[in-house]
């Protein structure tokens, strides 16, 4: 048998492991490349097997770098398997798919209105104007967009076609993200699964993000028995809400042949998770003195549920003033409602502090959910204090611009940072021109930030609230490698920038272990 690496390897992005026997071909998760968009769009246009050879994919959990290629291959009529993962992440999958569809048309439709402009702006330039006029070409310049922020797409489609351009298609659509989501076939956690002719897989807990598991693959060829394990992303001990990593494994499952193992952090160490709770009460408790609001830009899956669950906790302890609790994102919404229905999944101290008092984590008093776009604009113009969580986690579109417009410039509100903000994103420039205007004791002017084409002074406070990674770092993942009782012969590691996966891999060589890193793209005999 082999196991060919096919993404997310020597990177943080793409995860696609293939474990081929003589009778199957599997998919150790399908997901998305992320980063440079011409770069990912070439990335993600290939499915490196024909969809036919496909027996199942198996996947570990709903984030899109794990699953967001799946549509790509259910969308093709020749592959006749079916998407195994635990009932969580199916559920989840139902709402993030979607979204991620609705991300690809997205940018499908700004590429093309891009295309459209420049040919006109040449064609404005161009001596010779044989098909148009200067007066329609500047009426159909204005046109393109329908409203500031609107692409006028009929309009658009009609100039791609009446001048012969390029255009470009979604990777896929709203309807393929529906016939994925029709292809998957749920299990429980613990038992074995069949999953191909000659191999069976059994998931666990990976305490990642909700519905997250590690996938151990029993391959039987000519005789022979191999284990695959398959850490999928590790999460931390401690964390709120979802259970810790598992770490007793089925005795069939115990002796590992190979373990293909993630090193986001494999060279960091977090701050510890308990930290966290006081920081939050005090950035709550010095905005309410100022009449402030509270804006939390957050992922909607996972970060804004543990959010929830803090909120919910120093409310109960009435350990700060009780400021109404915005949630302002659909996705954040149904994602919260899916979180609801798995109970399953949450830890002992999520069943003492809320279950087995007939609480339910994600609701009390002082929450609310903001579906709509109206109630979602007259928050934008409350008065009182509050606090609002919305997306993106980036701050790269979405509601919180909306919240930023109106109040950054005002002294009195709080922008509290919870999550990784990457270079080049206007979360990151928010963060660090604001951290650094706080050192300088916030003298002279605040600095500016461009938002929807003006700018702003960024007057609000910035706060960073550190230690909300859904991944174990390096002393989590060693932790969890002794305290699994799992017996490794080797370990490829993934899932990392290169010099983590690097670093992590000599922290294994050194505690015994044989580990290497594969590159992309490369194959290993077993
Ligand atoms: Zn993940």
């Amino acid at each position: 048998m082999r196991i060919s690496f096919q993404g997310a390897a020597r990177q943080v992005t793409g995860s696609l492991h293939a474990v081929m026997s003589d009778k199957d071909l599997i998919f150790l998760d399908c997901g998305m490349f992320q980063g440079k968009r011409q770069q990912s769009r070439e990335l993600n246009s290939v499915i490196p097997y024909d969809p036919d050879l496909i027996t199942n994919i198996l996947l570990s959990h709903a984030h899109i770098d794990h699953c967001g290629r799946i549509p790509l291959i259910t969308k093709q009529d020749r592959f006749t398997g079916h998407i195994i993962s635990t009932h969580a992440t199916a559920d989840a999958c139902k709402y993030l798919l979607k979204d991620s569809a609705k991300i690809q048309e997205s940018d499908a439709a700004y590429i093309n209105y891009k295309t459209v402009k420049r040919f006109l702006h040449e064609l404005d330039r161009s001596s010779s104007r044989p098909h148009i006029s200067r007066k329609e070409l500047k009426k159909l310049k204005k046109q393109l967009k329908s409203k500031p922020h609107r692409l006028n797409q009929s309009l658009i489609d009609e100039l791609l076609d009446r001048f012969n351009l390029n255009r470009i298609w979604p990777l896929y659509t709203t309807s393929d993200a529906e016939d994925a989501i029709d292809s998957f076939r749920p299990t429980n956690c613990t038992r074995p699964v069949r999953v191909g002719k000659n191999m069976s897989a059994t998931f666990y807990n990976a305490g990642h993000i909700l519905g997250s598991a590690m996938i151990s693959l029993q391959i039987n060829e000519n005789g022979k028995k191999k284990t695959v394990m398959y850490t999928g992303d590790l999460g931390r001990f401690d964390k709120p809400i979802i259970k810790d990593p598992n770490h007793q494994f089925n005795k069939e499952d115990k002796e590992v042949d190979l373990l293909i193992m993630e090193s986001t952090y494999g060279d960091r160490l977090h701050e510890p998770v308990v930290d966290l709770k006081p920081l939050l009460k005090e950035v709550i408790i010095e905005t309410f003195q100022r009449n402030g609001v509270i804006m939390i830009p957050a992922f909607s899956y996972g970060r804004t549920q543990e959010l929830i669950y803090y909120l919910h906790e120093l409310y109960l302890e009435n350990e700060v003033p009780k400021m109404p609790v915005y949630v302002d994102s659909p996705l954040a919404i149904n994602i919260t409602k899916v979180f609801g229905e798995h109970p399953e999944t949450y830890d002992q101290d999520t069943h003492e502090i809320f279950l087995e008092n007939g609480l339910n984590p994600f609701m009390f008093p002082e929450i609310q959910y903001v579906n709509s776009v109206q109630d979602s604009m007259n928050l934008n113009r409350s008065s009182e204090p509050h606090i609002v969580l919305a997306g993106s986690g980036m701050c790269e579109g979405g509601r919180i611009l909306h919240h930023f417009r109106h109040r950054i410039a005002d002294k009195r509100n709080t922008i509290l940072v919870v999550g990784y903000m990457a270079q080049h994103t206007l979360g990151r420039r928010i963060l660090d021109m604001g951290l650094e205007y706080e050192q300088s004791g916030r003298k002279g002017q605040p600095p500016e930030v461009r938002l929807y084409g003006s700018d702003y002074k960024l007057a609000a406070r910035v706060k960073r609230l550190g230690g909300f990674s859904a991944h174990g770092d390096k002393d989590e993942m060693t932790r969890f490698l002794k305290e699994s009782g799992l017996i490794i012969k080797r370990i490829a590691v993934v899932h990392g920038e290169e010099e983590q996966s690097l670093s992590f891999c000599r922290h294994l060589q050194k505690e015994g272990y044989q580990a290497f890193v594969p590159k992309h793209g490369e194959t290993i005999e077993m």
